[in-house]
């Protein structure tokens, strides 16, 4: 039977690029209302696993198991198809259109509900807006000419325009200073206090266990620890591993 309380729940999930495995068939979840994080190092198979859950593996990427979103399978839907039941995905790439303004990038977000008919999106802009008043301040400067921080904050206002009940975030500090990288931790504890639900993959460990309710660690495709988010920040091998001195 479906717990009402589980928004995400990954069953068996594996992935392979060709005849390679790059994911071990997994379990996941994500209750609503939560943040829970998935860390791991460089190439552990984090992008691999959000892509995966969102059905944008790239060419000879392919995935095997069950994603249940909101008690439904979604594996075989095609990705617009997920973005409509409520899913969505900021990649690590961050992936605007570079020449288009911001106001023009949050717009294309909201694309879908406009088509639609869905009344409010203007709403929609005005709460992106509020969330990030340096976007409104550069509304009609071009995506392209944004500061990196401005940029992550772009990408992650354009998602929360499709009005997503499960935000998937891709290494959100990834290149940032350290400055940035709390002010974008931030805005994520804040959307949680919003409704959203999050699924945050890092490297940044130390931040990512500081905001998250619960967290998994991933080590070369496999899912070797998981947990609440407090206790990982406990675990010797967490510490040893990934918060050891020098990390930020
Ligand atoms: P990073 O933090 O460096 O982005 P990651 O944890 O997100 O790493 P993935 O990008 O998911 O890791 O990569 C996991 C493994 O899959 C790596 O061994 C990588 O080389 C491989 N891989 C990723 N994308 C492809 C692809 N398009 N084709 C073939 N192999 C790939």
């Amino acid at each position: 039977m479906n717990n009402p309380d589980v928004l995400l729940s990954v069953q068996a999930l594996s992935a392979h690029y060709g005849n390679v495995l790059a994911l071990s068939p997994l379990n996941l979840e994500v209750q609503r209302g939560q943040i829970v994080t998935v860390i791991g190092a460089n190439g552990a198979g984090k992008s691999t696993l959000l892509n995966a859950i969102m059905g944008a593996l790239p060419q000879r990427g392919h995935s095997r198991g069950a994603v249940l979103f909101q008690g439904q399978d979604v594996q075989g839907w095609d990705i617009e198809r997920r973005v409509g039941r409520g899913m969505s995905l900021v990649p690590e790439r961050r992936e605007l259109f570079a020449s288009m303004s911001v106001r023009d990038n949050l717009l294309l977000g909201g694309f879908r509900l406009y088509r639609a008919g869905v009344k409010g999106w203007r709403d929609t802009l005005t709460e992106v807006y509020a969330l990030f008043p340096r976007l409104k301040e550069r509304a009609e400067q071009a995506a392209g000419t944004l500061s990196g921080g401005e940029r992550q904050m772009l990408a992650v206002g354009r998602a929360l325009m499709a009005r997503p009940a499960l935000l998937m975030l891709d290494e959100p500090s990834l290149g940032l200073a350290p400055r940035v990288v709390r002010e974008i931790f931030q805005t994520i504890a804040h959307l949680r206090s919003t409704g959203v639900s999050i699924l945050l993959v890092e490297q940044n460990a130390r931040a990512a266990l500081h905001v998250a309710d619960r967290g998994y660690v991933l080590e070369t495709g496999e899912l070797i620890l998981e947990g609440a988010a407090t206790d990982l920040a406990d675990n010797p091998r967490v510490i040893e591993s990934y918060l050891g001195l020098g990390r930020t």
